[in-house]
């Protein structure tokens, strides 16, 4: 417990020198802990360490952890691949869904978001990098998904998300994450008032932040590695 909640500052940390080295206030970027593969106790350690925004990626791991911790406080976030058989318990349980790519998920999430509930924040994955086996829109896809969410009751359009390819020896990542922010750019000069951009893992979040990211997503820094794929057998 101790150990999670020195790796919470140390990510705490890592955010306030990449702000620090950017120009930017450390309050303008939100920590968002990944808490896939690892159980409710772990996420239950972050969260008495202060921690109170999650994401998660599996609709059944993630719907068992929400009872077992049973905090109304905590945000939760919905990230992961997104099935339309899903939408309706992602639509009640969660405050945020971040991996939206087409029109039938925003469709069916409108129409299942409860009416007792504020509007379900969205945030659309864009595949950047035009991978074949990634999730996410093409970005000439954004602006029309965009204006559609705007549309939907129920749905709140809150910005944009994306996995940028890795760092390598012969791919530098800076151009992807500096085009997601100029897609979200391009949506505020529109009028829309997006202003979330979920950039930014354990491994790159200082090139994340350097490009304008408002949200970083980490699991394996906080959490340590992911136990081997513990996927549910539906999913
Ligand atoms: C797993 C996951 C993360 C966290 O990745 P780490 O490398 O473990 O920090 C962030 N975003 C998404 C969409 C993920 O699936």
């Amino acid at each position: 417990m101790n150990d999670l909640k020195a790796k919470l500052e140390a990510v705490h940390s890592r955010i306030a020198n990449a702000c620090r080295e950017n120009g930017r206030n450390p309050a303008d970027v939100r920590l968002l802990a990944v808490g896939k593969g690892h159980p409710a106790s772990a996420v239950e350690a972050l969260r008495a360490a202060g921690q109170r925004a999650f994401g998660e990626n599996y609709v059944q791991e993630a719907l068992a952890k929400v009872a077992a911790i049973g905090d109304p406080s905590i945000e939760w976030h919905f990230i992961g691949p997104l099935q339309s058989n899903k939408t309706a318990d992602v639509a009640r349980t969660f405050a945020w869904v971040q991996s939206v790519d087409r029109e039938k998920l925003l469709r069916r999430l409108s129409a299942q978001r409860p009416a007792s509930l504020p509007p379900l924040n969205i945030c659309l994955q864009v595949n950047i990098d035009r991978e074949p086996q990634k999730a996410g829109a093409l970005p000439e896809s954004v602006p029309a998904l965009a204006q559609l969410t705007e549309e939907l009751p129920g749905l709140a359009l809150r910005g944009l998300m994306a996995i940028p390819k890795p760092a390598s020896a012969t791919h530098d990542p800076m151009p992807s994450f500096a085009a997601v922010a100029e897609l979200l750019g391009s949506l505020q000069d529109r009028g829309y008032r997006a202003d979330t951009l979920s950039l930014g893992m354990s491994g790159d979040l200082e090139t994340a932040i350097r490009a304008g990211s408002t949200l970083v997503r980490v699991g394996t820094d906080l959490f340590g590695p992911r136990p081997a794929q513990k996927r549910f057998a539906q999913e």
